[in-house]
């Protein structure tokens, strides 16, 4: 049995950036949990201990996320990340926060917004993401912090879309046939989420029909959401 994936485009479990509560709101005595996600567009750091980037969620507005880092992901007190010691520029930061990539931001929450005031002539402001960063090393987790996905969001949920719809179905992801049709199916051994009827459609599903990205795709999703 598999569990079967969320629905990428739910309002409450997946809200947009501008429907995230603000850190100064009081929180509910029981939340339910909740991921921001946006995919990676622009590296906007500026100084080498606060990676900022610039995310789109589904709806296509734009907001900051700017990662505290610990000592140890900052290479504080030995040798920086890269030469200039900019995180974001960094191999390992490319790596992780590379453009066309999703954060996840369990449990949202946006600082240092401001409402209009047109008497003052102040602009709203919609605030930015701070977070953690979820580099998976870290010991006793408890589901705080920013996480990144390998693909971007719009890719998620299609991908999501997919796997929902064929959800309980065992059919081949290479050539289609279900297991009426064909004997002796295998599950992918990566994300247990796909079906193969032999081991030439598993090769074709994995390099002409994109599992190769989907499989690295579920592999995350089911670690953080699952
Ligand atoms: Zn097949
Ligand atoms: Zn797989």
């Amino acid at each position: 049995m598999t569990t079967p994936l969320p629905d990428f485009t739910s309002p409450t479990l997946f809200p947009i950036f501008t429907t995230c509560p603000l850190t100064e709101d009081p929180p509910p005595p029981h939340p339910d949990p909740y991921y921001l996600l946006g995919t990676i567009t622009e590296n906007m750091t500026l100084t080498p201990v606060t990676p900022t980037f610039i995310c789109k969620d589904r709806d296509g507005h734009a907001f900051a996320v700017t990662l505290k880092l610990t000592s140890r992901q900052s290479g504080e007190g030995s040798a920086p990340a890269s030469g200039d010691g900019n995180f974001y520029e960094s191999p390992r930061g490319r790596k992780a926060f590379g453009k066309g990539k999703c954060v996840v931001v369990p449990m949202a929450r946006r600082k240092g917004a401001r409402e209009e005031n047109a008497e003052l002539g102040r602009k709203e402001k919609k605030g930015f993401i701070e977070g953690l960063w979820r580099d998976g090393s870290e010991s006793g987790s408890d589901g705080e912090g920013i996480f990144v996905l390998p693909t971007g969001l719009m890719n998620l949920i299609e991908i999501g879309e997919r796997r929902r719809k064929e959800e309980g179905k065992k059919s081949c992801q290479g050539c289609g046939k279900s297991e009426e049709e064909v004997e002796g199916m295998v599950r992918c051994k990566g994300c247990e989420s796909v079906w193969y009827c032999g081991k030439a459609c598993q090769v074709l599903g994995w390099s002409k029909k994109g599992h190769k990205c989907e499989c690295k795709v579920l592999r995350a999703v089911k670690d953080i959401f699952l």
